[in-house]
């Protein structure tokens, strides 16, 4: 069970105290704009270090005050309690697992393994290709720290490339300096999503029709650079130089991968009903949250922010109880929703108003 409890100082509209969560499924209950989701938001910056909303620490500070810090106390499989603290002072943001710094986010990764569920999770459906790379990029980064460290190679090489089609007076050869190293980090980043996809692709379709009764929607996987080998794409960069230069960018590789829904080879969410759209987004995070299981054989927590709202009882349902083993749940709810209905007999329930909370501990 990871998170035993979370505190404040400063951090947005929450109270400066201790929050106890040690449950199995812990609800919050309020009305719009009381807290709820900064709860999560808390529950995620302990897991990943960052939040989900915003990169402005200076947004996450409570108004008019100038740091912010969030202590989380969590258990690891072996019953140990360690502690996360994040803080935010002097314009320097400063992470602590126990007592030692962590220097790079990427040494918390697979600590408390987080699954955030959320309204923007829309835009994995329908938003601009690079939400669906962001999405699958966020998946291996989940539990694998070599693409985290791919990624950000190639994306500085790929920056380097590009502020030299930027320069008018450029000598294009010099690209070739960039090239061979784009080539072997990119082809490891295709070889990863595409590995994850296929992998998603054992689970989505059958969630989909679980849900729907759609049948044969699908993930496919569009990579910019198809299945080439290495010599040809470096043929390719060669002969799209030209393009690039004209265009100030690199116009092929990872960083144009498409990611789509189709649904009998044909595209699925160009014709598919709003309701369809969100649950092929929504159903996304629970293959994400399906797929660490599998891939760690780690039960991963589910953050749940406001998801049963949106749908009809009977899907609402259904997606309980496809939703996976999880270590821990944290599930939001407007007062008027039916949250009785999903509560256990641990369920911890805690009302938020105004950015405190009380526990709810009996006529429920
Ligand atoms: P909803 O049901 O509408 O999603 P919610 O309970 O999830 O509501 P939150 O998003 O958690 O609401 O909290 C929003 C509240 O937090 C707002 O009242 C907002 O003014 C307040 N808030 C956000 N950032 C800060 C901050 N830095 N300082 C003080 N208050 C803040
Ligand atoms: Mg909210």
């Amino acid at each position: 069970m990871p998170f035993l409890s979370l505190s404040f100082t400063n951090y947005r509209n929450l109270e400066d105290k201790a929050i106890d969560l040690l449950a199995n499924e812990v609800f919050f209950i309020g009305e719009n704009g009381q807290g709820k989701s900064n709860l999560l938001e808390a529950l995620y910056i302990s897991a990943y270090g960052s939040s989900f909303r915003t990169r402005i620490e200076n947004e996450i500070v409570k108004n008019n005050h100038t740091d912010y810090s969030i202590r989380a106390l969590y258990k690891q499989s072996n019953e140990k309690t360690d502690s996360i603290n994040v803080t935010w002072k002097s314009g320097k943001k400063q992470i602590r697992k126990n007592a030692k710094i962590i220097k790079d986010r990427k040494e918390i990764i697979n600590t408390i393994p987080c699954v955030l569920f959320s309204h923007d999770d829309l835009d994995f459906a329908i938003g601009a290709p690079e939400r669906r790379r962001f999405f699958i990029d966020q998946s291996l980064s989940m539990y694998d720290i070599l693409y985290v460290d791919i990624t950000r190679k190639y994306n500085k090489i790929l920056k380097s490339r590009n502020s030299i089609l930027k320069n008018e007076n450029a000598d294009l050869q010099m690209l070739s300096v960039y090239d061979s190293e784009l080539i072997q980090t990119g082809i490891q980043i295709v070889k990863k999503r595409n590995a994850a996809i296929l992998q998603f692709n054992t689970i989505y379709p059958h969630l989909y029709e679980e849900i729907t009764g759609i049948k044969n929607v699908s993930i496919k996987y569009d990579s910019s650079w198809k299945n080439k080998s290495e010599s040809e794409i470096n043929d390719l960069l060669i002969s799209k130089r030209e393009v690039d230069k004209v265009m100030h960018t690199t116009m092929s590789g990872p960083h144009r991968d498409r990611i789509k829904f189709i649904k009998d080879k044909k595209p699925f969410i160009s014709t598919a009903s709003t309701g369809q759209q969100r649950l092929a987004a929504l159903l996304l995070r629970i293959c994400q949250a399906i797929h660490y299981s599998e891939i760690t054989n780690k039960k991963p927590v589910l953050l749940m922010d406001d998801v049963l709202l949106e749908l009809d009882p009977d899907k609402r349902q259904k997606i309980t109880a496809l939703l996976p083993e999880y270590d821990q749940l944290f599930c939001t709810f407007l007062p008027g929703e039916p949250y009785e209905r999903y509560k256990h007999s641990e369920t911890r329930i805690y009302t938020i108003e105004e950015g405190m909370w009380n526990e709810v501990t009996s006529g429920l």
